[in-house]
């Protein structure tokens, strides 16, 4: 086999490997090379054929370790990020070691501390690996790919164990949210079909706000948030969900933003790669946040759609589009940020930090540090540089981020890792601030309510970090394979 050419440490490398994966691995049994008759326990079964799965290929290497390879983005090769797979058949006190050996990213919150995660049949919350157990590191057997390994050991032979990089939001579960939520007739939430995918599947459009607002001839103020444009970036499902959910409730901040505002929301402009598993691409293989410039109703077809929308909204005289907020997650930054725009006019630029400011404020895991402002070429056919070129002075327009991994609370050096919670958390208080930003605080009934919580799957007891049994054999396992 011919040796490729080497890429560069930090520009990512173009092919997954020599041998072309095309789709997910499906019930596949690893037997040991030689071996011949049915399966036994301890034979590891690998799947990924079921929603937003991803793993397409599967080497042994030993008894103990395996080569794990992602599957790429449908129609495109350049992005392997995303895994998502179960593994059963397992024998009690089955120790392995799992290399993902394909990534595309070399930077990456490994690093730092991030381990991916872990849930099984009985034990179905979702947790993070211990850290300790996860090794992140240039390996040579690999073409000098970093490789992400960590080490497990499987405690239950009947359960089915599923890993993936993060916590995962399917498009089914959004459906059935959505579902749940039309089903209680709030007079202020409304859903509606704003096109389909090239799939045909749903790009839902929720409109929040008081009846009021909605009359014939009613000046509107919209603030639009959309999500998920890259199907990977699951922590975005989950702020956009803690804005719904607030939005929503009976919050006293809530009903006085619903007075005054509309909110316009499509908490998923991907469907169809979220459904594939992919990381950052579409079915055929385009970053649609890439693509507001010219999008194509039938290349693009969802993001088409909530340009024309939006394009509608900027012409209609009654209407004024205040904000715009694209919501993603972050391979390589801590905490939540945000990405904003150059403009040329001081006053604008400084008006456009306010909001991240504010947001900072009333979100510990916000930082206004890391948010920065920029005119990059490479990000000109992004939601937020498009629409802040198109929109007047009084719009704002940002890319939210919040990262894969944790985050940082002033004051201290300790990562907190995200949880599902946490990230629903931002999605709250990104919504509260509008209240700061539009000083409608005097509004609010001056009444004492907690920040509603967001009901919690029951917590369920996993022989967690502490009780697993140490690896303690590592070194000896995965010779040649620890870092320097
Ligand atoms: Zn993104």
């Amino acid at each position: 086999m011919a040796e490729r050419s080497q890429t560069a440490p930090e520009a990512g490398n173009d092919m997954g490997n020599e041998d072309a994966i095309g789709g997910n691995v499906s019930k596949y049994t690893v037997l040991p090379s030689g071996y011949c008759g049915q399966p036994k326990k301890g034979h590891l079964i690998f799947d990924a054929c079921f929603e937003s799965g991803n793993l397409g290929r599967v080497d042994q290497v030993s008894e103990f370790e395996y080569d794990l390879f992602i599957r790429p983005d449908t129609c495109n090769p350049r992005f392997r990020v995303w895994f998502n797979f179960t593994v059963e058949n397992v024998k009690e006190s089955q120790r392995v070691i799992f290399n993902i050996v394909n990534f595309s990213k070399t930077k990456s919150l490994y690093r730092d501390g991030m381990a991916p995660m872990v849930k099984s049949t009985s034990r179905p919350k979702w947790q993070r690996l211990p850290p300790k157990n996860v090794y992140y590191y240039r390996c040579p057997d690999h073409r000098k790919n970093y490789v992400m390994s960590f080490a497990f050991c499987f405690d239950r032979e009947e359960d089915i164990y599923q890993f993936a990089y993060c916590y995962p939001y399917t498009y089914t579960r959004f459906q059935h949210y959505l579902d749940s939520l039309q089903k209680r007739n709030m007079d202020y939430f409304f859903r509606e079909q704003l096109g389909q995918s090239v799939q045909q599947r749903q790009l839902d459009l929720l409109t929040i706000t008081s009846p009021d607002n909605l009359r014939e001839g009613a000046e509107q103020k919209v603030v639009f948030i959309t999500g998920r444009v890259h199907p990977g970036e699951t922590p975005s499902s989950f702020v956009c969900q803690g804005i719904i959910d607030f939005l929503i409730s009976q919050h006293p901040i809530a009903r006085v933003l619903r007075e005054h505002l509309v909110f316009k929301i499509a908490p998923m402009l991907n469907p169809d790669g979220v459904y594939l598993g992919n990381y950052r691409c579409s079915l055929m293989g385009f970053d649609l946040n890439r693509h507001w410039l010219d999008p194509s109703p039938w290349a693009h077809p969802t993001l088409h759609g909530v340009k024309q929308l939006i394009i509608q909204m900027y012409n209609d005289p009654k209407t004024s589009l205040e904000f715009y907020i694209d919501i993603h997650a972050h391979s390589t930054m801590m905490n939540g940020f945000m990405y904003g725009n150059i403009f040329e006019d001081e006053e604008r630029f400084q008006r456009q930090a306010i909001f991240p400011k504010l947001l900072c404020q009333n979100a510990e895991d916000f930082s206004y540090s890391s948010t920065s402002f920029n005119r990059d070429a490479v990000k000109a056919g992004t939601g937020r540089r498009f629409l802040g070129g198109l929109l007047d002075h009084t719009s704002y327009c940002y890319t939210l981020e919040v990262s894969f991994y944790s985050y940082i609370i002033g004051g201290t050096t300790a990562a907190v890792p995200y949880t599902e919670e946490a990230y629903m958390k931002l999605g709250r208080n990104v919504a509260r601030t509008f209240l700061d930003y539009y000083r409608l605080n005097p509004l609010v009934e001056r009444v004492a309510i907690p920040m509603p919580r967001l009901r919690c799957p029951t917590s369920l007891s996993w022989p967690g970090a502490s009780s697993w049994t140490p690896l303690v054999g590592l070194e000896d396992l995965s010779q040649g394979y620890l870092p320097p």
